[in-house]
């Protein structure tokens, strides 16, 4: 039965805890809020489900995919799609192709207080809520049996999320219902930890006194598709906006299996992938001269060419060769920063101010080092020479 020592081996995409026949595994958060399967030997009949439908190792089912990914730059026709979208608004387009013929759509939305949470909508008015990326890793629980449920009712089910998450999901689901499956990734270079933005919440909340009542982790309108700033709506602020740069973009708070992880290529876990499109101006230099965001589309499946095929009138599309869409996550894993354990030993030990102060640029003992090193003693240093 599934055992984790060493959690850069687990992923978190629950398909263990989903396909146990016994309900034996539970998923427990650690001290930053990662989930971990953790069996009950009460209840563990040791039949091995557990480890076989594991997906995260090199050999994850890609048995439909085609020889290569057929890539696409995409900007939806309405602007205001792309507005309030992460990148071009593809997942608009796929999604909205799915609800029109009554299908279902599951991503990354809320619960409780801005708590990111996988979540089912059957109008387009509760998909809104998956638009924009939400960078942090997003609970599954229970998700994936909700999924099976609806398939085996004989309706059709779009999943959007990490490449982790849809390799769980097919892993889990098998080749019997897949035929009404789609399943939509993301180019993915880590998730930062939940807690630690539950704790951040609180933070801001405290120091506005205020709480939080709106949330965009990056707003494009605000400062454009390329720039990474999170922005909140505090209620006592009458609706006004505050801007934030926070860790959430340092690699120190990812899990740690995104360090290894498997999915970094071009061999996609997924019908439709779609990303960020770094580098468009190789395949066009005028199709994101206003900046507002483009998405990168690979088609990995027929099935995803037959998707894309139908919303394509939806879509601004310019056809890219591969080669020119290759961002650093399509190629190999982000690297996780040297210190990422001992900023979880710090959190564990000290808590969230300490870690903010010490890890975050904003934060007062970080400043101070900043200072000290690079005002005081690089300057000692260089005249030394
Ligand atoms: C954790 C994370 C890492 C990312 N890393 C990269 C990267 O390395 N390179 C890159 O080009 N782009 C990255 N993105 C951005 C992602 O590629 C864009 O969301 C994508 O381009 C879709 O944009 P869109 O405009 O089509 O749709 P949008 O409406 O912006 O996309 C929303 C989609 O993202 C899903 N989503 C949002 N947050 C999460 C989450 N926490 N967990 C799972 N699914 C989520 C939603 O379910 C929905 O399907 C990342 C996003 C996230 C959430
Ligand atoms: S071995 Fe079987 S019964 Fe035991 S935890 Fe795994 S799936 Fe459940
Ligand atoms: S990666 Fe998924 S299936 Fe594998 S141990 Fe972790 S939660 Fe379970
Ligand atoms: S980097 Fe890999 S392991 Fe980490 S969340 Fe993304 S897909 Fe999952």
């Amino acid at each position: 039965m599934i055992n984790i020592t060493d959690k850069t081996k687990c992923s978190g995409c629950t398909a263990c805890a989903s396909i146990c026949p016994k309900n034996a595994i539970s998923m427990i958060p650690d001290s930053m809020g990662f989930k971990y399967p953790v069996v009950d030997m009460g209840l563990c009949v040791d039949c091995g489900l557990c480890d076989k439908v594991c997906p995260f190792n090199d050999d994850y089912d890609r048995s439909a995919n085609l020889d290569s990914p057929i890539a696409y730059g995409a900007r939806h026709k309405d602007m205001n799609e792309i507005e309030t979208s992460r990148s071009g608004a593809a997942f608009i387009a796929i999604s909205d192709y799915i609800l029109e013929r009554g299908g279902v759509v599951y991503g990354a939305g809320y619960a409780d207080h801005f708590r990111v949470v996988h979540k089912r909508a059957v109008t387009k008015e509760e998909r809104n809520e998956f638009k924009g990326s939400k960078y942090v890793q997003s609970d599954l629980d229970g998700v994936f049996r909700q999924i099976r449920d609806d398939l085996r009712k004989g309706l059709t089910v779009l999943f959007s999320g990490t490449p982790c998450q849809t390799a769980g999901l097919n892993a889990f689901i098998g080749k019997k219902l897949r035929a009404n499956l789609v399943l939509v990734d993301i180019v993915c270079h880590g998730v930062p930890s939940p807690k630690l933005w539950e704790d951040y919440l609180g933070y801001l909340e405290k120091k506005m006194g205020s709480p939080i009542s709106w949330v965009n982790f990056r707003d494009k309108q605000e400062f454009g598709w390329a720039a990474h700033k999170e922005t909140f709506k505090f209620v006592k602020m009458g609706g006004g906006k505050m801007s934030f740069t926070s860790l959430f973009y340092k690699h120190i708070m990812f899990r740690r299996s995104c360090g290894v992880c498997h999915y970094c290529n071009t061999r996609r876990p997924s019908d439709i992938t779609i990303a960020d499109f770094w580098g468009w101006d190789k395949t066009d230099p005028e199709f994101n001269k206003d900046d507002k965001g483009v998405s990168l589309v690979l088609l990995n499946t027929p099935k995803g060419v037959e998707i894309f095929n139908a919303v394509k009138d939806k879509l601004d599309l310019r056809e890219a060769a591969l080669e020119n869409c290759l961002q650093p996550n399509l190629r190999h894993p982000s690297e996780i920063h040297p210190k990422r354990l001992q900023f979880e030993r710090d959190y564990r030990r000290f808590g969230f101010r300490y870690v903010y102060n010490m890890y975050d640029e904003d934060g007062l003992l970080y400043k101070t080092k900043y200072f000290l090193y690079h005002k005081i003693f690089e300057p000692i240093r260089n005249l030394s020479r």
